[in-house]
């Protein structure tokens, strides 16, 4: 046969599926950063910020395993124990983690300015609202408890906790997927502040939106990020932008205020007939 032919969605937008910390809740991402410093300071090898952002995303044990993985972290923990980080040592500190996080996300849970006003702007498009997020189930009862105060009420939430891998595994958003009951895939938008949260929504075949500012990339407070001058937040706003730009987000914005327009782009392109 000479021609191929191919099926492609031509129809709108059916759901976006934010991230929890640093897109919608948590300017900055700090809870989840200033309680793995704790840990590990517990642990007798204290990390810097840096450091304990480096995997955000992934589920909380898989985080803290994958810090003790941090060439510097491991240098730091023969010097201190006598012996490189072990399985036992990320079970123990995860079992640390868990309390302390449960303590304190409430102190972070202040929604991003802009989330209530775009998820009423989607859902006046008729577009449902999933989520998804590297917390466990019993962090993300606190969370959500604190969103609907505020106003913001989710479809769906799915948990890295809830299924077989967090990210970048597309296991989150597809499960949002089932319980919205959207199809198909190409008509489902992954926001996040995070590699593997962009990673997650490409490996789910889905279109995604980076925020920059708001998040992991940057990691600084609302009042940290306005405190900078323009000449200041420059160098780090360019690189937060690159770093989700090469994770392959379809756009990079600074936060969810401004994803409308990206919206409005995805579904030209998907009215053309175009893939994510
Ligand atoms: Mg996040």
């Amino acid at each position: 046969m000479t021609f191929v032919y191919q099926r492609r969605y031509r129809g709108p937008a059916r759901a976006v599926l934010l991230d929890w910390a640093g897109t919608t809740m948590d300017f900055g991402c700090v809870a989840p950063a200033v309680v793995f410093v704790k840990v590990f300071e517990r642990a007798g090898v204290p990390i810097t910020m840096q450091e304990a952002r480096a995997p955000m995303g992934a589920h909380k044990r898989v985080h803290i395993q994958k810090i003790t993985e941090l060439e510097s972290v491991r240098s730091r923990w023969r010097a201190a124990h006598g012996r490189p980080p072990d399985d036992g040592d990320v079970t123990r500190m995860f079992a640390d983690f868990v309390p302390l996080q449960l303590d304190c996300l409430s102190e972070y849970s202040q929604l991003i300015p802009g989330t209530l006003d775009v998820i009423a702007a989607l859902r006046a498009r008729g577009m449902k609202i999933g989520s998804t997020t590297g917390y466990l189930r019993e962090m993300m009862a606190i969370n959500l408890r604190d969103a609907k105060q505020q106003g913001y009420e989710p479809d769906a939430t799915v948990c890295a906790s809830d299924v077989p891998a967090g990210r970048p595994y597309p296991f989150m958003c597809l499960q949002n997927v089932i319980t919205l009951q959207v199809s198909p895939v190409e008509a489902c938008i992954k926001i996040d502040d995070t590699v593997p949260g962009v990673e997650e929504g490409l490996n789910a075949g889905m279109w995604t939106i980076g925020l920059a500012i708001s998040g992991n990339e940057v990691g600084l407070s609302l009042a940290e990020w306005n405190a900078l001058s323009a000449s200041e937040q420059q160098p780090r706003r360019e690189r937060a932008y690159d770093r989700l730009r090469m994770a392959g987000a379809h756009h990079v914005v600074d936060t969810i205020a401004d994803v409308l327009p990206c919206i409005d782009d995805i579904e030209a392109r998907l009215a053309r007939g175009e893939r994510p």
